[in-house]
């Protein structure tokens, strides 16, 4: 039978990336979103079965593990009633992985207005498909962690912050969304230890890329930058004075990695999955704006302005972050190659075919 991959969270940025890749490797690829459908590709292209479903709920994640063949193990078999039949049998899904979270850019984690929801909902959502996936016996489960679980004190210097995978405690986050990660890593290595569930964790760090959120609040700093200098009619606002640091992924890289991750039997994480180019985020929105071709000038906003502007603080997120990749190199074998410049070029003309839509 073909391999079977359940991608919770595939509704979203990266889960659609890794589904489609799944789906073109021949596997059988159900997705489970709380969206009714995924914003930017066809669902037939990333998947076989696409499933609306709120991962808070139990018996929701009970149902979505549930996958049925023939009695010969041949072929799924969609059964929407989820009471065994006397010709099917329950197969555990080879594959799953967890990337369903409740998340956003800055705007989003570190305002302090979302942390209930954050946390909440996050970690229902962790406890809940843990739970199922130890049930039901599962192949391996793959959860994203992320960098910011990483402590605030090793990130206050720009241009020297420490990310490396044994810093992480004395645990420190400077944001609930990291401090739910840091559970939740630590809740899937607990179950492999006492129920033996085969996991991976990887440590995310700011990974960016076509068919992602670019607009509305949510978008991260490489897709804000992308929209604003494709829009070009005024000078590219840049939160705070622009001199905090940070390295981005493209996602193709991010799902290369994460395959590799989840297809090797001896190491379980976590381990960062990142690039280790760092560029601050004034260098940033001057790549974009070289890019675009549009001649704008970066306006950096903070203090008062910024609160009159947007009601609230300037949320900045940590002075320095990178990936270190020297565990993953290690243990997997293999290192990102693409540069920042060249996911840049791919995420600003997607973004700007959006932006500039031909009349
Ligand atoms: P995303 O927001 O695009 O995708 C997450 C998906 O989870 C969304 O489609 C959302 O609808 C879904 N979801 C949220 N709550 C749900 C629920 N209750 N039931 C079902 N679905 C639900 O985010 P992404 O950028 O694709 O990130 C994927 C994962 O990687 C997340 O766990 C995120 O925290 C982690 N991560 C991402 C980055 C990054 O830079 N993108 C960095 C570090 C970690």
């Amino acid at each position: 039978m073909m391999k079977t991959a359940l991608v919770l969270g595939g509704g979203g940025f990266i889960g659609g990336h890794l589904a489609k890749r799944l789906k073109e490797e021949g596997y059988w690829v159900r997705i489970v979103d709380i969206k009714s459908h995924h914003e930017f590709w066809n669902h037939d292209d990333i998947c076989e079965d696409y499933v609306q479903g709120d991962l808070r709920d139990p018996q929701i994640v009970k149902n979505v593990f549930r996958l049925e063949t023939d009695n010969e193990g041949k072929g799924i078999i969609f059964n929407y009633s989820y009471h065994p039949t006397p010709y099917t049998k329950v197969v555990p899904f080879d594959e799953v992985y967890q990337l369903a979270a409740d998340m956003g850019g800055a705007g989003y984690i570190f305002t302090g207005e979302n942390d209930a929801n954050v946390m909440h909902n996050s970690a229902l959502v962790n406890l809940n498909v843990v739970h199922e996936a130890s049930n039901s016996k599962v192949g391996r489960i793959f959860y994203s962690s992320s960098a910011c679980m990483y402590p605030e004190h090793n990130q206050l210097d720009p241009d020297n912050p420490n990310c490396e995978e044994s810093s992480a405690y004395p645990a420190d986050p400077d944001s609930e969304y990291g401090w739910e990660k840091l559970f939740s890593e630590r809740l899937f290595l607990a179950f492999n230890r006492n129920y033996g569930l085969d996991v991976r964790v990887a440590r995310y760090h700011n990974i960016f890329g076509p068919q992602g959120t670019w607009t509305g609040g949510k978008e991260k700093a490489p897709a804000a930058m992308c929209r604003k200098a494709a829009e070009g009619d005024v000078d590219l606002e840049v939160w705070g004075d622009g001199s905090q640091t940070r390295s981005f992924m493209y996602v193709d890289e991010c799902v290369e990695a994460t395959l590799r991750l989840m297809r090797q039997d001896k190491f379980l994480g976590p381990v960062n999955i990142g690039s280790e180019e760092m560029v601050t985020i004034n260098e940033l929105a001057q790549m974009a704006i070289d890019i675009s071709g549009n001649n704008l000038k970066i306006r950096n906003i903070d203090g008062k302005e910024f609160i009159d502007k947007y009601g609230f603080e300037c949320p900045l997120g940590v002075k320095g972050r990178n990936s270190h990749n020297k565990l993953f190199k290690e243990k997997i074998g293999w290192e990102t190659k693409a540069t920042l410049r060249e996911g840049m070029e791919k995420t600003f003309n997607w973004i700007n075919s959006k932006v500039n839509i031909p009349f």
